[in-house]
């Protein structure tokens, strides 16, 4: 979901442009124009986005590999006619491609080099049935487009490139020197990113990287990330017998696999402060200091306009720690996924072998992914060790 307003990540490139180009007395006056021609072309922009969300370019779903190489074929079409050069589809060591372009052209010598970052891959849709529209249709409705990717990152990727076209249709230069990594396998965590970034590091060299991929305070509000938690994934089994077995003859009597996992979830969080039990967790979570209090505080959160907005039961989280804190500066520990026994329609009486939760944890700044997958699986035994 996104608001209309398409111009905040073009508008950030037309910041860090101006940042130097200052001197150049014609920069305001083309800044203006830029600015005319995106609003004047916002159909065709509604197009670009309609065209990109309907490749269904799902990086989990095998059967969507096609599609997700569609996707990166689409762009790189796009990348050329707004003007990029050397555009190409590179592969990774996995089935999606990474598509690069650029334009080096910036008559100052001085002017850097930002490598925009973007991805065209997407999240899975299902439930299917909670969509008001078809998923890889863009559609309007007062006055936010829904869509699979329309926010996350194909919207986002989409701004960028058109404030590039949109400098070059107007000037015929744009006053930084700007490199595309546009990939498809973030949605699955990016395991071939690093390999590629070291394969091509001197094709990829630039002053600074920002990322397409993001949000914005509000539609009138525009914001920079400085940063974000980073991840740590697992999946738990709880295998407790070879076979399913009859409630009515041994229930009662035989561990149950998903009662064995919802006391292992349940005890890896004190319930009355919501912090994470794991043992050492917060260890290496730096302290807030009072700066970053006070720019939380400038970052003008309303909490009931948010719930209101999510039909949101209420906010919940670790005692002692603002909403903003919880999210941007503390770690967590969250089951995503949960299946076992069961789940279909009616009851059947059996006592499930194997039950699975995923659990996501975001990671605060010192904390790392090998460290807190550790001390995760530490805490995993059964409830009689
Ligand atoms: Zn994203």
């Amino acid at each position: 979901m996104r608001n209309l307003h398409p111009k905040s990540f073009g508008l950030l490139l037309l910041i860090a442009g101006a940042q130097f180009s200052y001197a150049n007395r014609n920069f305001s006056d083309n800044l203006r124009t830029v600015l005319q021609r995106i609003e004047s072309q916002s159909d065709r922009y509604d197009k670009d986005l309609a065209e990109l969300v309907r490749f269904p370019s799902v990086s989990a779903l095998h059967q969507h590999e096609g599609d997700v190489l569609a996707a990166a074929r689409w762009l790189s079409e796009r990348l050329q006619a707004a003007g990029l050069q050397n555009v190409e589809i590179l592969s990774t060591d996995g089935p999606q491609p990474v598509v690069y372009g650029e334009w080096l052209g910036a008559t100052n010598p001085h002017a850097p080099t930002v490598l925009v970052y973007g991805h065209y891959d997407v999240q899975p849709v299902d439930p299917l049935d909670a969509w008001e529209s078809p998923p890889f249709e863009v559609s309007k409705r007062d006055g936010y487009y829904y869509g699979r990717g329309v926010d996350d990152d194909k919207g986002g990727l989409l701004q960028a490139v058109q404030a590039v076209e949109a400098w070059l249709q107007e000037t015929g230069a744009v006053p930084i020197n700007v490199k595309f990594l546009l990939e498809g396998q973030e949605e699955v965590m990016s395991p071939h990113l690093t390999a590629f970034l070291q394969r091509h590091a001197g094709r990829l060299v630039a002053d600074l990287a920002l990322s397409a991929d993001g949000g914005q305070p509000a539609a009138d509000r525009g914001g920079i990330s400085l940063g974000l938690r980073g991840v740590v994934s697992l999946q738990l089994d709880v295998v407790t017998a070879d076979t399913d077995m009859h409630s009515g003859m041994k229930g009662g009597s035989s561990a149950n696999s998903n009662h064995v996992l919802a006391a292992l979830l349940a005890g890896m969080r004190d319930p009355r402060t919501q912090a994470v039990t794991v043992e050492g967790f917060y260890d290496d979570v730096a302290r807030i200091t009072d700066l970053d209090r006070r720019d939380m505080e400038m970052y003008d959160f309303n909490p009931e306009k948010e719930a209101a907005e999510l039909g949101l039961l209420g906010h919940v989280g670790e005692e002692g720690y603002s909403i903003l804190e919880q999210r941007w500066l503390r770690p967590t520990l969250e089951v995503v996924g949960m299946a076992g026994g069961f789940t279909g329609e009616g009851i059947k009486t059996v006592i499930p072998r194997s039950a699975m939760a995923k659990i996501s944890c975001r990671l605060a700044p010192r904390q790392t992914p090998q460290d807190i997958l550790k001390k995760v699986c530490c805490t995993v035994h059964l409830p009689n060790e």
